[in-house]
């Protein structure tokens, strides 16, 4: 590999942009950012939704090398994020190498070249040394194709492509989904709607959430001892990283406390015997993702919101028919049915050593090294790959750590003349049956539907352990021998 290998980035959310940050500052500056919007921020940019939040608090869920003493609450709306998103982004000129509007739908490996091609949906080429994937895990909508939707007469959209131009007020709403999303924007707009049917498939756990401001007497003393800011983000990693953890270990003390804490917070909020009933889920806490809200329940027992639980049959031009007959009169349906998360590189044609492509390597689930690296994908890096999620902590932290072991291995092959580097399959599959083993004492195996699960039930998407498991498994120097590697030949 040349001094200064070409790479890129795929993506210029908080990973693309953290990624840029620390590439330049070990020295790599021939980076490219390809982003298929229109701006920095990613999953931020994307979900615009009434009530859009994030559910960890602010000063954890920022890059730890680009704090913000200036938060203003301890969970920080959707526009304080992808504002400050974006002034890391221009502080670090990264729109100087940033090609917006670019999406890319394939990319092929030449192993004699050492390097990669891809291929924009205009059919635009880029060639390099190296790519990062920074797309991350929830970026491509899923709309359920329910019969009968195309004719639908009304306004149907999906949370994370919110229509703000189309007024709900005065509106019969039908909401179809019950998750992380839905219960963030659906106590914004009951009070606007005419009516809002709730179509809930699972009942969530649900925990409340208050969010206390951050006033400017303490953003002042952030501002001034950035050690009180650090003090702050450690308690928070650490209350999560200590106790938050326990929960997803199933049978758990802490998982049985958990549980109880919600019954009682579900008893109390909602006095209804029936539709409490409705609201209990029927599979173990943390199994989902757990819900925080203080406003979801009371805006459930609202007089103008009905919790929908018979399913769904089909779509009609004014409205939704559950398969009981019922008519569910609706000008308005916004789908808060999450993301396609299984498939992680796979909507991008990748096509690695021998032919062999990224969807057929994963037909039966994707895996990769640390989440990062695929066997017979040389110079590929993903970043919050294959089984890097987590239920208890900051996915910022995780990113942090592929970045950290992506510059390892890029300096590496950098001082050892190294052009390309490809992680032994051996290597790869001894790492998941290791973390799948360990993936049986979670909580996410038992009997929910989940996001974290591909159709065959296997949890892809989340991380067994702990941060600081998967922290010191990153710190690692890297070992060569774990890899494949191409050598520059010398003239
Ligand atoms: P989600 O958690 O995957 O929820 C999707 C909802 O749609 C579920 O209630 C699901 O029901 C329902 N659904 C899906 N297909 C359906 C169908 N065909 N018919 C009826 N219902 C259907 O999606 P999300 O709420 O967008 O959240 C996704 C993830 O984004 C979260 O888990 C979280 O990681 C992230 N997020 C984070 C925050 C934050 O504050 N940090 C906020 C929002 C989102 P079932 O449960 O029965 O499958």
């Amino acid at each position: 590999m040349s001094h200064d290998p070409s790479i890129v980035i795929i993506g210029a959310g908080i990973g693309g942009i953290g990624a840029a940050i620390k590439l330049r500052e070990a020295g790599f500056h021939d980076l490219t950012i390809l982003e298929k919007s229109h701006d920095f921020g990613g999953t931020w940019l994307d979900n615009t939704y009434p009530g859009a939040a994030c559910d960890v608090p602010a000063h954890l869920y920022t890059l730890s090398f680009e704090p913000n003493p200036d938060w203003t609450e301890t969970f920080a709306g959707q526009p304080e994020i992808l504002a400050h998103v974006q002034a890391t982004a221009a502080k670090h000129r990264l729109a100087d190498i940033t090609r917006f509007g670019c999406e890319i739908a394939a990319a092929v490996w030449d192993h004699d070249a050492t390097e990669w091609t891809l291929t924009t949906t205009e059919g635009d080429e880029f060639r390099a040394d190296v790519v990062i994937s920074g797309l991350g895990q929830l970026n491509r909508p899923s709309i359920p194709p329910i019969p009968g939707l195309a004719d639908f007469a009304g306004t149907t959209f999906h949370s994370a492509r919110w229509n703000h131009d189309h007024d709900l007020a005065g509106r019969r709403v039908a909401v179809i989904g019950t998750g992380a999303s839905a219960v963030q924007f659906v106590p914004e707009i009951a009070p606007e709607v005419a009516h809002l049917d709730l179509y809930q498939r699972s009942a969530n756990w649900v925990m409340p959430r208050e969010n206390p401001p951050i006033d400017e007497k303490r953003r002042r003393r952030y501002r001034r001892v950035p050690g009180a800011r650090r003090l702050r983000r450690l308690a928070i990693y650490l209350q999560f990283e200590v106790v938050m953890n326990q929960v997803f270990n199933t049978g758990s003390v802490v998982n049985r406390k958990a549980t109880q804490e919600a019954e009682k917070y579900l008893a109390e909020a909602v006095p209804d015997p029936a539709l409490r009933a409705v609201l209990t889920p029927d599979y173990p806490i943390g199994c989902t993702r757990i819900l925080a809200h203080s406003d979801w329940y009371p805006t459930l027992q609202r007089d103008d919101v009905e919790v929908v639980t018979t399913g769904i049959r089909e779509v009609v031009p004014d409205g939704i028919v559950t398969e009981d007959g019922g008519h569910h009169p609706a000008d308005t349906i916004i789908f808060g049915t999450g993301f396609a998360t299984t498939d992680f590189l796979a909507p991008i044609d990748f096509i690695g050593r021998d032919g062999i492509s990224i969807r057929r390597r994963w037909a039966h689930g994707a895996e990769a090294h640390l989440g990062v690296t695929v066997a017979d994908f040389p110079n590929l890096f993903m970043l919050y790959g294959p089984n890097t999620n987590l239920g208890h902590n900051s996915i910022i932290f995780m990113i942090e750590q592929q970045i950290r072991h992506i510059v390892g291995l890029l300096e590496e092959m950098r001082d050892e003349g190294i052009v390309a580097i490809d992680i032994h399959r051996h290597v790869q599959d001894r790492f998941n049956r290791r973390i799948q083993q360990r993936m049986n004492k979670r909580v996410w195996v038992t009997s929910c539907s989940s996001w974290y699960k591909n159709e065959a039930g296997k949890v892809v998407n989340n991380w067994p352990g702990s941060t600081v498991d998967y922290w010191w498994k990153c710190r690692r120097r890297v070992d060569l021998a774990d890899y494949d590697t191409v050598r520059a030949t010398r003239d």
